[in-house]
């Protein structure tokens, strides 16, 4: 017989490099292999399960949807989806929602809603987005454009053109580069996640954001690593004086099941008629009951432990022995060893 390691290792694309554990259950934030040995999920499977795994409220909701409505075609309307996009808009101020399934299909439909939207407003040649290096907006050809990481791009070449990126907190270089490739937007991360935890200087972001203001460049903010309550707000942009043009958001959202959702904000609202974009999947019945249960837990006295919590680690690690430097907001936190 072959095991599950033998069988993945030849029948799935090796994209990953696994470590040699099989999880078969978990419970909150235990996990448990094969061997019944118990692990516990330091990282929330990669920013997703912020309730842990297995979550009752969730599974619940989830079963319950599984047994009602699963799937339907977006020529319907359907409860799950309506509702929670009236949570995600009036809990934020943005003013429409587009689902998707992942972070990196919310970015492609935020850079559609600027292309189209500085092509109308200033005219064609307006389609740049300016990112910032070390930032990482997804896997699919425009997304992997729009990550400033080079060795992500080398193997994979053309990716979609239109994408400019400059070092984090020099507003200067983010000011030329808009200028200079007339930028349709701006799309930064607020923490950066996937290229270490690097927080942007609340200074540079809130200038930032005046300058897109002023220039009428959209201000898009990639939350997929840093939404739903991981720094202590309901998305990260609350923790800075600043509200964006747009925010994608993913993972911990479905809190175990795929989906993806771009918030627009008034310049954008109306962007897109029917036919412009869609997804087979977008908004389905049984990842947005998900999504309902975890959203409607983000509540002030929730958030506000998050950062207690966020504080402890802080007060904790910097200084600690074997610790050269700790950095974060939140429970989203990373720790330098030293050395
Ligand atoms: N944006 C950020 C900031 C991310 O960290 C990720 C994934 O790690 C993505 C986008 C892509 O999300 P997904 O893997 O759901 O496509």
């Amino acid at each position: 017989m072959e095991t599950i390691k033998q069988l993945d290792d030849t029948y799935v694309a090796h994209t990953y490099g696994r470590f040699p554990v099989e999880l078969v259950s978990g419970e909150g934030s235990i996990l448990k292999d094969v061997d019944g040995k118990e692990y516990i999920d330091m990282g929330s499977g990669i920013a997703v399960s912020s309730f842990g795994v297995c979550d009752d409220i969730w599974a619940e909701a989830v079963s319950k949807q599984a047994r009602t409505l699963t799937h339907t075609s977006n020529l319907y309307y359907t409860s799950p989806c309506a509702v929670l996009a009236k949570e995600l808009c009036t809990r934020t101020g943005f003013k429409k929602v587009f689902y998707g399934n992942s972070g990196a299909e919310a970015n492609e439909c935020a850079i559609k809603a600027a292309r189209k939207y500085a092509a109308e407003k200033k005219g064609a040649e307006y389609y740049t987005i300016v990112t910032l290096e070390n930032s990482f907006h997804g896997r699919t050809l425009t997304t992997l454009a729009a990550t400033g990481q080079d060795h992500f791009h080398e193997l994979f070449q053309p990716l979609t053109p239109g994408f400019v990126s400059v070092p984090a907190n020099d507003l200067e270089a983010l000011i030329s580069a808009v200028k200079e490739h007339k930028a349709a937007a701006v799309m930064i991360e607020l923490i950066q996640g996937e290229g270490g935890v690097n927080v942007l200087d609340p200074g540079y972001v809130k200038s930032l954001y005046e300058f897109c203001v002023k220039e009428d460049v959209l201000l898009m903010a990639d939350e997929v690593q840093t939404g739903n309550g991981r720094t202590g707000q309901m998305y990260c942009y609350m923790n800075y004086d600043v509200m964006p043009d747009v925010i994608t958001t993913a993972k911990g959202l479905g809190g175990g099941l795929p989906i993806g959702a771009c918030l627009l904000g008034e310049k954008v609202e109306d962007i897109f008629s029917p036919g412009d974009h869609g997804s087979t999947f977008g908004g389905n019945p049984i990842a947005c009951a998900g999504a309902l249960t975890v959203i409607d837990r983000l509540s002030p006295e929730f958030l506000a432990q998050v950062r207690e919590k966020g504080e402890y680690l802080k007060q904790s690690f910097t200084g600690a022995a074997g610790v050269e430097s700790f950095a974060g907001m939140g429970l989203m936190a990373g720790i330098k060893p030293a050395g």
